[in-house]
């Protein structure tokens, strides 16, 4: 058997990302070879002999989390008797909006009231990571991190808020540069406890400079 064919054999042996990309590079450099031709380009400029393969890593980056379930940061929890909520704010992230293949970027912010079930601020983080690094839209993407919060440690409630520009909307269509698209998903108590949900919006955006 080839080394090179050997699979990480766990992935928590402290690797970042333990999951490779599994996309399909070849294909990929081809695409892209073939969108430079379309529009008129010489792929084989010496300018542009390189962009093809730089570009499929580009997106294997990018989109290359598809294969992977972002439940995985949420598998390791503590035991808490803790109640009250928790909340990250301000998760910095970028993602790729399935429309257009255009980035869109900005911030999500999770809180939950656990029911039992703690995980490290970290995993917070990561999950969204995950769930970003795939074709999204914004709507789809607050969903999904409040259902896996909810199915993997049956909260009693999960808030989640992102606020996002999409740069679909600023360099093409109706150029609006500097607009805000802003989502949310509520769970649980914050669904249906109004005092629960108000705190939550004012955790989130309280006292801002
Ligand atoms: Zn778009």
């Amino acid at each position: 058997m080839n080394p090179t064919d050997q699979q990480p054999t766990s992935p928590e042996c402290g690797a970042e990302n333990p999951a490779a990309p599994q996309v399909d590079l070849p294909r990929l450099e081809h695409a892209v070879r073939e969108i430079l031709a379309a529009v008129g380009e010489d792929p084989q400029r010496e300018g542009l002999l390189e962009t093809p393969a730089r570009v499929a890593r580009m997106y294997a980056e990018l989109l290359g989390g598809l294969q992977i379930d972002p439940s995985r940061h949420l598998k390791k929890f503590f035991t808490e008797k803790y109640d009250e909520m928790v909340l990250v704010r301000d998760i910095t992230f970028n993602s790729m909006c399935e429309h257009h293949l255009l980035p869109f970027y900005g911030k999500a912010h999770i809180g939950y009231i656990p029911n039992g079930k703690v995980v490290g601020l970290s995993k917070l983080a990561r999950l969204v990571e995950d769930v970003s690094k795939r074709p999204q839209v914004q709507e789809r993407m607050t969903e999904q991190i409040a259902n896996f919060l909810d199915e993997e440690l049956q909260v009693k409630g999960v808030a989640v808020v992102i606020e996002a520009s999409h740069s679909c909307m600023s360099i093409r269509g109706v150029r609006k540069p500097g607009s805000a698209c802003v989502t949310s998903a509520m769970k649980g108590l914050f669904r249906t406890n109004l005092s629960s949900r108000s705190e939550v919006m004012t955790l989130i955006y309280g006292n801002r400079d």
